[in-house]
């Protein structure tokens, strides 16, 4: 399974009311909305979107690190010059949810240039913004990942910077097609150097005697599941070279979408159990499910 997309759809039972999207200030049906031919984001890739994540706790659905996800965004939408109100983004997620009656659900906010002309200036595009949420199943104890290193480097922060900037996942596309064409579920990153930068759509994560790393990397897009198990663990921080990690006990993928995702196999070096990632794992679970009273900050009633 992929550690970038464990997340998955419950189907609609036939009678189940057509899921709603919010888009431009209202909720409206779900299949209902076109894009222009000439999107510009379609084009060029102008667009920036989030990944965040609701869960099901004792008081109802909740929103995980919420601000953060809205910060996020909103500096990707900056690059861009995008018009983002991130106040405005939160009550279109939270309407979104609520009107869908999600509780475990995956949300996705994107903000992009619509029609205009086909130069490269975003100046004269229309502005947009949608809220799409779906069902999710979530998988804690979900399938153990083996990992390719790609061929494909990271697209470098001194060309683009990391945040969720539509275009820039073009780069995580063609890893992650060249890994799986090799037989692996997902890429790994390493740089020129020899250093991990990250997977194509979460950050990387080891364990050696005990003690538990963060990959830190420039070109690495800083998670907010890898925030959140750096204030969980005390972890350290640092740039590390592919043979650490080839010699470690234990590596995980994390993301919102990925959640704490062991790691099996990295080209040919197989791990064993990962009985810390599966620890770390169920704390996360329970974190975000409101579980855990120190971090119940985190959390955003719907
Ligand atoms: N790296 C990349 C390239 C990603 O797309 C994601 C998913 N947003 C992550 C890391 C993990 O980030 P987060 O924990 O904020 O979801």
């Amino acid at each position: 399974m992929s550690v970038s997309a464990t997340v998955t759809p419950i189907t609609e039972a036939a009678h189940a009311p057509k899921p709603q999207v919010w888009f431009d200030g209202e909720l409206i049906d779900g299949e209902a909305p076109q894009a222009g031919l000439t999107t510009h984001a379609m084009h060029y890739g102008s667009g920036v979107f989030e990944g965040v994540r609701a869960y099901a706790t004792e008081g109802g659905a909740a929103v995980f690190r919420l601000p953060e996800h809205m910060e996020r965004m909103r500096k990707g939408a900056d690059m861009f010059g995008l018009p983002f109100d991130p106040a405005l983004a939160t009550e279109a997620v939270l309407a979104t949810l609520r009107a869908n009656h999600h509780r475990d659900a995956y949300i996705r906010p994107l903000a992009w240039f619509g029609e205009g002309s086909f130069g490269l200036d975003v100046e004269g595009h229309t502005p947009h913004m949608m809220v799409a949420t779906t069902a999710t199943q979530v998988h804690l104890n979900g399938t153990r990942a083996r990992l390719g290193v790609g061929k494909w480097r990271r697209n470098p922060s001194d060309s683009l910077p990391p945040l969720k900037l539509c275009g820039a996942y073009v780069n995580s596309i063609l890893a992650k097609r060249e890994a799986k064409a090799r037989g692996f579920d997902e890429a790994l990153f390493t740089d020129r150097d020899g250093n991990v930068v990250e997977c194509t759509g979460a950050n990387v994560f080891f364990v050696k005697d005990g003690r538990i790393t963060a990959v830190e990397h420039r070109d690495a897009l800083p998670g907010i599941t890898r925030d959140t198990l750096l204030q969980l663990t005390g972890a350290e921080f640092r740039v590390v070279p592919l043979a650490e990690l080839l010699d470690a006990d234990e590596v995980f993928a994390c993301g919102t979408a990925a959640e704490v995702a062991p790691v099996s196999q990295i080209e040919g070096r197989d791990y064993g159990d990962n009985p810390v990632t599966r620890e770390l794992q169920a704390l996360y679970g329970r974190v975000v499910r409101g579980q855990e009273s120190s971090w119940r900050h985190w959390l955003t009633d719907v």
